[in-house]
């Protein structure tokens, strides 16, 4: 569904990723972690042209990201993605902040995109907030809205960005619940996240990154049983 293959990016002179590789299959749940300012964001803002990249080529679902061809757009519509911070429209409510694009890009009818709205806001069990207004909502409750929003557009794949890292301690858990049900969904997703209990439970891989290469690939046993380089057993013994 993704193939990342022999990605470098470059700020001026300063190389931020080092020729990454990787595949994310239909369905598969990927982790990535390793320390801050390993490339993780940057990566992953690269799968959906968030970031350009000047070597290497990522396809997403048979369609090259980097293509003159490509209409960015359409692509970014079906690669949902959910930020640390939750970026909900301030000044809409809830319910407009999950029908805006599915209007404006998808050209849906009121009707149905009101549906799906609605329908995505009980899936994450918010139906009852869909007047309010982000700022009458908590953070925890903000982010599920982001990730309904995501999920608004059809994805075929959602990456996340450290989504619970700003939240307040006991909001994770209502979080990180509506993304194991994803996953148990068969979602394709790709996760920076250093929630290892996440990962533990519905990841099939762990991507473990240092200044800005890949140093680890790997099934999330094997991962967690024993990584292979120093680097990632270091920082394992960490956070966990
Ligand atoms: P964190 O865990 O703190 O979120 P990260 O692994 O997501 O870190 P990135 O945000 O991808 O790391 O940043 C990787 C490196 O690139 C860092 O050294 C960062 O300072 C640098 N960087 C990020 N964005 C820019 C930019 N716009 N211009 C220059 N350097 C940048
Ligand atoms: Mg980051």
């Amino acid at each position: 569904m993704i193939a990342i293959d022999g990605i470098s990016k470059w700020y001026g002179s300063f190389q931020v990723l080092t020729n990454c590789t990787t595949q994310v299959e239909k369905g598969e749940v990927v982790v990535v972690c390793g320390p801050s300012g390993s490339g993780k964001s940057t990566l992953i803002k690269c799968v959906n042209a968030l970031e350009p990249f000047q070597t290497g080529q990522i396809t997403v679902d048979g369609t090259k990201v980097k293509d003159k061809g490509t209409n960015l757009p359409k692509l970014r519509s079906r690669v949902g993605m959910v930020f640390q911070h939750f970026e909900l429209f301030p000044h809409l409510s809830i319910i407009a902040n999950l029908t805006l694009a599915q209007r404006k890009v998808l050209g849906r009818g009121a009707d149905d995109a009101g549906k799906r709205g609605r329908d995505l806001l009980a899936r994450v069990g918010l139906s009852a907030h869909a007047d309010k207004f982000p700022g009458q909502l908590s953070g925890g409750q903000q982010q599920r809205v982001a990730i309904a929003r995501a999920l608004a557009m059809n994805p075929v794949v959602m990456l996340f960005d450290e989504p619970t890292s700003a939240l307040d301690p006991e909001m994770v858990g209502e979080v990180l619940d509506v993304m194991v049900e994803l996953a148990r969904d068969g979602m394709t997703m790709m996760v920076v996240t250093h929630e290892m209990g996440f990962a533990r439970k519905v990841a099939d891989r762990v991507i473990f990154m240092d200044k800005g290469e890949i140093v680890e690939d790997a099934k999330k046993d094997d991962f967690f049983g024993k990584p292979r380089s120093e680097r990632a057993q270091h920082f394992l013994s960490k956070i966990l």
